[in-house]
């Protein structure tokens, strides 16, 4: 059988998980959220977290500037943290080079890498190099720490919660057609592209919004919310409903989109990339909280549907009506 009859979850729930099941110990949580949680004391618990960038899958070497590689590399990883809600500590570097590239490219990929290590003070702390063939490949694995009693694992939305995300959704999915369909570079679609670029982890959004109890669960956005909305529909045992009209989108987004033809519902929902955290809260708590949130960062936390007891799945609606047929999220194979 082919593994892309199964797809990247397939093979992770019925091939990779099932493995080791039995080796895992009574309170770590291994597969199956965004970082593994391995408690360390009464108190605390330590997070770990990896993610890879392969070439021609991931990113085009000659649509990437070295630089925005390394941020990049390093961004994906600290979402995962961000996710859980906590503390990054230290990064580790794996990198498979071809042998001709130029050492100024590495340099490039670097001074990227470090001034996101510098902003959220992680240090790297190892990693490996090797040579590849012909891609290039990156892993990242992040460290970090938090309070047990602070997790938001995917597994913790209650019926009843508000379905929010931090940020706009879609850009990055925008950038990246700006990038494929090879159109103008301006002020507009140059926003798009840095999303899509150079994201921003939300690992303080991430640590405070784990700070406060009527926090219920969160993901962040790397597949699109139909596909991350639905990891915590299913280890919830929850069925989800999204108001389209609620979807956070830039004007920029909106804007390309009317040019050139885009669906920006379509982008926002399945475009993937956007790294913000999609976060569920008690709908007592959530007024409060997003009033909060807004004198804290400065921004929104957009409220964008609710959850439900019922079979794990979407629905999308539009003026209270059911929607059908929207494209629902980023799967490898
Ligand atoms: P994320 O998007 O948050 O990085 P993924 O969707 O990539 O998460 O992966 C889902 C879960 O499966 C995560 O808990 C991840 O650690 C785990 N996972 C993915 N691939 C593997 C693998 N090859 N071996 C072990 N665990 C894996
Ligand atoms: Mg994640």
């Amino acid at each position: 059988m082919k593994i892309s009859k199964i797809g990247e979850f397939g093979l992770i729930e019925q091939v990779i998980a099932p493995e080791f099941k039995e080796l895992v110990k009574k309170h770590v949580t291994g597969i199956g959220d965004d970082c593994s949680i391995i408690p360390i004391s009464q108190e605390k618990a330590h997070l770990f977290t990896t993610d890879m960038l392969v070439e021609n899958t991931h990113f085009l070497r000659n649509k990437i500037a070295a630089y925005q590689l390394g941020f990049k590399s390093l961004a994906v990883n600290l979402s995962d943290i961000a996710a859980m809600g906590g503390q990054p500590l230290a990064s580790y570097l794996s990198i498979g080079l071809p042998k001709d590239m130029e050492v100024e490219w590495m340099e490039e990929f670097m001074r990227g890498y470090k001034d996101l290590s510098e902003d959220e003070e992680v240090p790297l702390l190892g990693g490996d190099t090797t040579s590849s063939r012909d891609a290039i490949v990156i892993n990242v694995g992040v460290t970090g720490e938090m309070a047990r009693a602070n997790i938001k694992r995917r597994s913790d939305a209650r019926p009843g919660d508000i379905v929010c995300v931090t940020g706009n959704l879609g850009d990055s999915a925008g950038g990246l057609q700006v990038i494929l369909d090879e159109l103008p570079e301006d002020q507009v679609s140059g926003r798009l592209l840095d999303q899509h670029l150079t994201p921003y982890p939300h690992v303080s959004e991430g640590l405070w919004l784990a700070r406060n109890q009527g926090v219920h669960a969160m993901i962040d956005v790397s597949d699109g919310i139909g596909s991350d909305l639905q990891h915590i529909l299913k280890a919830s045992g929850l069925k989800g409903h999204i108001n389209l009209e609620q979807l956070p989108m830039s004007l920029e987004l909106q804007q390309q989109a009317r040019i050139y033809n885009w669906n920006p519902l379509e982008l926002a929902i399945s475009g993937g990339e956007d790294y913000v955290l999609l976060v569920t809260i008690h709908p007592d708590q959530f007024d409060q909280t997003a009033a909060s949130f807004r004198k804290h960062f400065n921004r929104e936390l957009y409220p964008i549907g609710h959850l439900d007891r019922g079979e794990p799945g979407i629905t999308y609606l539009k003026d209270q009506k059911e929607v059908r047929d929207l494209k629902e999220g980023y799967q490898h194979f």
